[in-house]
C-alpha cells in the first residue's frame, strides 16, 4: 500500500500551497487530483493582489502574469465610479496553479492526476486513539495510508461529504467569457448593477493584449448566462469578439467558463482527527466580491505548518489541530460584518446605490477615520433614508473586502 505523511486532496491553490509547505518542511506528501490536468478548466476571474503574493512569500514567474494591475474600480448604476487602488495581478490562473504544483513537486511532493478520493477511513490504536488514515478512490495509487489529510478539494468539499461532517455550504454561480479588443487603464472594473446581476456583480478583468475576463456572479443561477449576455449587449462590449480561452481545446464552440463559489461562510468544523480543511473546501471566500485564492493559499500554508508541528509532537488529534482553527479565526476578516453589509447592499435600488456613491470620495482605499466621519455626515444630510437601509454596514463591508483583509 502507498504511504505518506500527508495526503493533499486537490491541486488548486489551496492544495498547491499545502503540498509546497508540507514538502518544504520535510514531510512526505502525495497530492491526488481528480482532473486529468492541473488548473484546467479555469474557474476563476484570475485576480490576486500583490499583498497575497507578498503574504505567502511567492516568487511568481513572469509567464503566469497576464497583467500587473493598479486595483479595482467599483462602478455604480448611473456610471459613477470609485477606486480601490491596491495593486495586484491578473493571472493566467492555470499556469499559476501548475507553477505552484511544480514548486511542490520540486520540493518532493508527488502528484497523482486522475485520482479521485471516494472513501476515507480512520484507523485507531489499541487505546482507541486516532493513528492514521486509509484513503480509497478511483486511481491506481489507491488505497493510500497516511498520517494526515489536508482537504483542498474546493467547493465540492470531499472530506466534509464523505465523513458526513454535518455542515452544508451555500453556493453562488459565476461565469465569464474571454473577450478580445478590450482596452484597459490598469483597473479591474466591478459593476454593482442589480439589473444585470441580481444579488451579485459584473466584472471586466483585463489582461494584456486586449484580452479580458467578462463575467458575473448572481444568485439567479439559471439566468446567469442570460444576464451576462444582456450586459455585454447593452454596453461598450457589444461589438468585441468573444473567444475560447487558450487552455481550451481548439475547435470547441465558444462558451463561457466558471463554476460555483461558497457564500455561506467558513464551515463550523474545519478540523478533525488527522484532518484539516482549507480554501473553498473550508468555505473560505471573501463574501462581498467572492475572492478565494488568497484565503486558499494562506490556509493551505497554515494547515501544512500545523500538521508538521503535530507530527513532530506525535499528536494528530482534533484537539491538537484546533490551533489551525484558532489561527484562521484570528487572521481572517469578520465574516458576519461583511455579510451584513452585503445584505444591506443588495437591498438598495439602483438609484439608492448611485446616491450612496455620490457621497463617497474617488479613492476608497485610503480613507482616514476623519474622512469616514465626513462621509457619514454627508449621507445623513443628503440621504437620511440610506441610514435606515444600513448604508454604513455597506461601506464597512467594502473596507473589509480589500486585499489587506484577504479580499483578493
Ligand atoms: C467564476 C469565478 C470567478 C472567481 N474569481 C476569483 C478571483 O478573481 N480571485 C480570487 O481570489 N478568487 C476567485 N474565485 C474563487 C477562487 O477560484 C477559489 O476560491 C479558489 O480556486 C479556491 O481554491 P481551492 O484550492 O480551495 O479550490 P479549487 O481551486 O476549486 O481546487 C480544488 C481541486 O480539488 C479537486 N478535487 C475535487 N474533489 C476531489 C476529490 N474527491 N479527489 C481529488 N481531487 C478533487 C478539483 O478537481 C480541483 O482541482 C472565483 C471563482 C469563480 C467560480
Amino acid at each position: 500500500m502507498a504511504t505518506c505523511d500527508v495526503l493533499v486532496i486537490g491541486a488548486g491553490p489551496g492544495g498547491g500551497s499545502a503540498a509546497l509547505h508540507a514538502a518544504r518542511a520535510g514531510l512526505s506528501v502525495m497530492i491526488v487530483e481528480a482532473d486529468p490536468g492541473v488548473g484546467v478548466p479555469v474557474h476563476c476571474g484570475e485576480c490576486l493582489s500583490h499583498l497575497a503574493v507578498e503574504n505567502l512569500g511567492l516568487e511568481i514567474p513572469e509567464e503566469v502574469i497576464a497583467l500587473d494591475c493598479k486595483g479595482i474600480r467599483v462602478i455604480f448604476p448611473d456610471g459613477t465610479d470609485k477606486l480601490l487602488t491596491e495593486p495586484g495581478y491578473v493571472l493566467e490562473k492555470h499556469l499559476f496553479e501548475k507553477w505552484l504544483i511544480d514548486e511542490a513537486t520540486k520540493a518532493g511532493a508527488e502528484l497523482f492526476l486522475n485520482h479521485r478520493v471516494k472513501e476515507m477511513n480512520r484507523n485507531f490504536n489499541s487505546n482507541n486513539d486516532f493513528s492514521n488514515w486509509t484513503i480509497d478512490g478511483v486511481g491506481n495509487a489507491f488505497p493510500i495510508e497516511c498520517k494526515a489529510v489536508i482537504d483542498a478539494s474546493g467547493v465540492s468539499g470531499a472530506a466534509a461529504k464523505i465523513l458526513d461532517m454535518g455542515t452544508e455550504v451555500e453556493v453562488i454561480a459565476g461565469f465569464q467569457y474571454e473577450m478580445h479588443e478590450v482596452d484597459n487603464d490598469g483597473y479591474l472594473d466591478f459593476y454593482l448593477w442589480p439589473e444585470y446581476s441580481p444579488h451579485g456583480y459584473v466584472w471586466m478583468i483585463p489582461k494584456a493584449g486586449g484580452r479580458a475576463n467578462v463575467g458575473l456572479v448572481t444568485t439567479e443561477k439559471k439566468g446567469a448566462i442570460r444576464y451576462l449576455n444582456k450586459f455585454i449587449e447593452d454596453t461598450y462590449l457589444r461589438d468585441k469578439p468573444t473567444e475560447n480561452p487558450p487552455w481550451r481545446k481548439e475547435g470547441i464552440k465558444v462558451r463561457p467558463f466558471g463554476g460555483t463559489i461558497p457564500i455561506s461562510g467558513p464551515r463550523e468544523i474545519t478540523t478533525g482527527d488527522g484532518l484539516i480543511l482549507v480554501g473553498d473546501a473550508a468555505g473560505f471566500t471573501s463574501p462581498l466580491f467572492e475572492g478565494g485564492s488568497h484565503l486558499a493559499l494562506w490556509s493551505g500554508r497554515e494547515a501544512a505548518m500545523t500538521i508538521t508541528k503535530a507530527i513532530t509532537e506525535g499528536d494528530l488529534s482534533d484537539k491538537r489541530l484546533q490551533s489551525y482553527a484558532k489561527a484562521w479565526k484570528k487572521r481572517f476578516p469578520p465574516y458576519a460584518k461583511i455579510l451584513k453589509g452585503k445584505t444591506a447592499l443588495y437591498r438598495l435600488t439602483d438609484k439608492q446605490l448611485s446616491n450612496m456613491a455620490h457621497c463617497l470620495p474617488k479613492e476608497l482605499a485610503s480613507m482616514s477615520p476623519m474622512d469616514k466621519v465626513v462621509i457619514g455626515f454627508k449621507i445623513l444630510v443628503r440621504h437620511p433614508f440610506l441610514y435606515l437601509k444600513g448604508v454604513i454596514s455597506v461601506l464597512l463591508s467594502f473596507g473589509y473586502s480589500r486585499a489587506k483583509h484577504f479580499g483578493w
